[in-house]
């Protein structure tokens, strides 16, 4: 059982081709993805499958993440010098219609960044001042049935959030993420806010941050205090498959510009992720 996780960025505009555009390749990808016989499903259902709790389908499966949480996920968006962006659930959407009925469990699961604080930092420094980071979208893109959100940290640690974070938590990577006050603030405390803006569906994933990951996370606090939040597994971005094999609070994923620059390196990817 090897199953692939692909991350996309909707907030990776720096041209309109493939490559440094997650819109274009995610509009490009979903169609190979079917063409060559895969099965999308949510990432529920990776843990369904790896736990034995739903049969081995025919059909080869990946499932879909987005990481960071900004408006683009949801809707389209005039990226000023580049153009307009047609938004992730609307390329989703327009994929359901085209493929009539061959992609049932399309879904792909949303991780967003909790403090406002932040995403109002990361708006104005990252991204170019436009307010498209904003929480209003997250229970209604839970609600289409085409995603779901997941945790992504209260601040993604990031080097413009300028919350005073405790335990002189040193900023820029998640790595520093290595005590329990930390991790409190940075998971428990994101757990808290995300979930109660989207009611009616248990955030269940963890997306780390950059993808760091260190042992104190994957090892003891997500393995102790995981299950007690509603957390069922977390993601790092380790570029291999998803196999029973792997630890649950340190599942795989591929990200779209870093393990793939292009149609054909996609599918030499999912070539080899089957094999
Ligand atoms: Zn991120």
């Amino acid at each position: 059982m090897r199953i692939p996780v692909l991350t996309y960025h909707a907030a990776n505009v720096a041209g309109m081709a493939y490559a440094g555009n997650d819109h274009v390749a995610l509009a490009h990808d979903l169609r190979l993805i079917d063409a060559l016989g895969w099965q999308i499903i949510p990432l529920d259902a990776v843990l369904d499958l790896i736990d034995g709790r739903r049969p081995w389908p025919s059909r080869p499966c990946l499932a879909l993440t987005f990481d960071d949480g900004t408006d683009l996920d949801v809707r389209a968006i005039e990226w000023p010098g580049i153009g307009l962006q047609p938004g992730f659930l609307p390329i989703l959407r327009a994929f359901r219609d085209e493929t009539a009925g061959r992609q049932p469990e399309l879904h792909a699961t949303c991780f967003v960044i909790a403090s406002p604080a932040a995403r109002e930092a990361m708006d104005r420094q990252c991204l170019f001042g436009g307010d498209v980071m904003g929480e209003d979208w997250w229970p209604m893109a839970a609600a289409t049935g085409l995603l779901g959100i997941g945790n992504h940290s209260w601040d993604h640690n990031h080097d413009v959030a300028p919350e005073a974070a405790p335990d002189g938590l040193p900023r820029g990577r998640f790595f520093a993420v290595d005590n329990a006050v930390r991790a409190d603030w940075q998971i428990a405390r994101a757990q808290d806010y995300i979930a109660a803006r989207v009611p009616g569906q248990p955030i269940r994933h963890f997306g780390y941050p950059y993808g760091d990951v260190n042992s104190y996370l994957r090892d003891d606090y997500l393995p102790s205090r995981g299950q007690a939040l509603g957390l069922a597994a977390a993601w790092t971005t380790d570029g291999r498959p998803v196999t029973a094999a792997e630890q649950r609070w340190a599942l795989p994923r591929y990200v779209c510009g870093l393990h793939w620059r292009s149609p054909d390196e996609l599918e030499a990817l999912l070539a080899g992720a089957s094999a």
